[in-house]
């Protein structure tokens, strides 16, 4: 039953990209790590006058430069000698040596048009027996697969790692409605015994298990702190060390995530809920959104709640 997966494909090395190709070098595997390699300003950023000098973009250049990996804290890597293991390239240049591969993971932006994009452009290289997944927080691993071939589906679901990919040890696998049974056992064993993940099978429901829970709390906390005029550090305080948490506290998770990935994960399930308290808990505070919009996006951008220093 074993599954064989002896090189793969990171797509996307940001927070969880670059750790993700980083946890496979720790595991004896080599991977290729390809993004797009922004230079230019983006039309909404030259609408709003805005220069390649302007906090926001430098933020957003840094926060998309190619291998994340030597911006990641804790360190993604057993030992620097294993970034040998990964081979970084350019999205528009490299994307046929996923033929060469047996895993490609999907770790791009947290948007449905970009992951349905990306995922059409895969099968354009994608042959037989490649296993495609998807490191989505929450969004629908079919929503993401429809207008695809019947053929590919089979392959495609959703391993949903969590950051630090290095640490943590849940892996959520979500299988799409059509995907082949065989695969989902195959992955779930080379995961838990390869890679060292406690797996849970999820159902393909907005943010899954973990994130339907977590982003749930974050919110609240962020919500009662607005409403009580609590600090952040008294938050973390109260949230982090004293709940023997002393790394997880509330905002010191948000700038480990990454503020804009939070509001779109949270948004993911804020969409999909018809009304009431559910659905109010899952709508983003302001203050988050202003965040994003200076480009406080967290640890990536060095600046989110805390200050990198
Ligand atoms: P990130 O912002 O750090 O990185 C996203 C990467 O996507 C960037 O390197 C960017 O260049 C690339 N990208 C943007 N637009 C693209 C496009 N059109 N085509 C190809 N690549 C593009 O985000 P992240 O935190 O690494 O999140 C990646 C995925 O992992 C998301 O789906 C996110 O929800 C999920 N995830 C994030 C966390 C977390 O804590 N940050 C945890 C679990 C899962």
């Amino acid at each position: 039953m074993a599954t064989n997966i002896n090189r793969a494909a990171v797509i996307g090395s940001g927070v969880m990209g670059a750790g993700i190709a980083a946890h496979l070098a720790n595991a004896g595997i080599p991977s290729l790590l390809l993004d797009i390699v922004p230079t230019a300003l983006t039309p909404d950023e030259e609408a709003k006058g805005w220069t390649l000098e302007h906090p926001a973009v430098r933020n957003r250049l840094a926060a998309n430069a190619l291998s994340g990996l030597t911006r990641l804290k804790p360190s993604p890597l057993y030992d620097d000698a294993f970034l040998s293991r990964i081979t970084p390239g350019n999205l528009e240049d490299d994307l046929g040596k996923i033929r060469d591969v047996d895993w490609v993971i999907e770790a791009v932006v947290e948007n449905l048009h970009i992951k349905r994009e990306l995922l059409a452009k895969i099968e354009n290289h994608w042959k037989q027996g490649i296993i495609v997944s998807s490191n989505t927080s929450g969004i629908s691993i079919d929503g993401m697969t429809a207008g695809r071939s019947e053929a590919f589906k089979r392959h495609v679901l959703g391993t949903h790692f969590f950051n630090p990919p290095r640490y943590m040890k849940l892996l959520e696998i979500i299988p799409g409605e059509t995907t082949d049974p065989d695969i989902v056992a195959r992955l779930t064993e080379f995961c838990g015994k390869r890679l060292g993940k406690g797996v849970v099978v999820a159902k393909d429901t907005p943010n899954f298990i973990a994130n339907r829970i977590g982003t749930y709390g974050l919110l609240v906390t962020l919500q009662t702190m607005i409403d009580k005029g609590y600090t952040v550090d008294e938050v973390d305080a109260v949230t982090g060390p004293a709940m023997g948490r002393p790394k997880s506290a509330t905002f010191r998770t948000l700038d480990l995530v990454g503020l804009d990935t939070f509001v779109h994960v949270a948004n993911n399930v804020y969409e999909k809920l018809d009304g009431g308290p559910e659905k109010q808990a899952f709508q983003v505070p302001q203050v988050l959104k202003d965040m994003v919009s200076f480009g406080w996006i967290g640890e990536k951008a060095g600046q989110g709640f805390y200050k990198k220093v």
